[in-house]
């Protein structure tokens, strides 16, 4: 089992056989090519050179922070999950610079795309 770091996310990998001679190939470098969406990759074996399918899993990681409320700025409502500009996209212009709640933002979405 080997631990990498890969993009920031700490991945535990383990030595794939392989399906053609059965030689464990250890896969701590095929990570940080980057996976496909799906976490497969393919490899070729390091004894034999047959290429193979490998599904890369990823431990589930926690980690506990605390549920922070953020008020809403246009109907001061305070929510869990604020939409600011730069983690919602498209963010409408009208709501520039502030944080708002899922309804407001709907709100102005709509308003805007309304008048576009
Ligand atoms: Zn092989
Ligand atoms: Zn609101």
């Amino acid at each position: 089992m080997v631990e990498i770091l890969c993009e920031g996310v700490k991945i535990m990998i383990d030595t794939v056989e392989c399906p053609c001679c059965g030689k464990e190939n250890d896969m701590s470098d095929a990570l940080c090519d980057g996976l496909s969406s799906d976490n497969k990759t393919d490899w070729e074996c390091q004894e034999c050179g047959e290429e193979f399918e490998v599904y890369v899993e990823f431990e589930p990681c926690y980690s506990a922070s605390k549920i922070e409320y953020e008020e809403c700025d246009m109907c001061n409502k305070k929510v869990r999950d604020i939409y600011r500009e730069g983690r919602i996209f498209p963010f409408p212009k009208s709501l520039e610079g502030k944080k708002v709640c899922k309804s407001c933002w709907i709100e102005q979405y709509f308003m805007e795309t309304k008048n576009a």
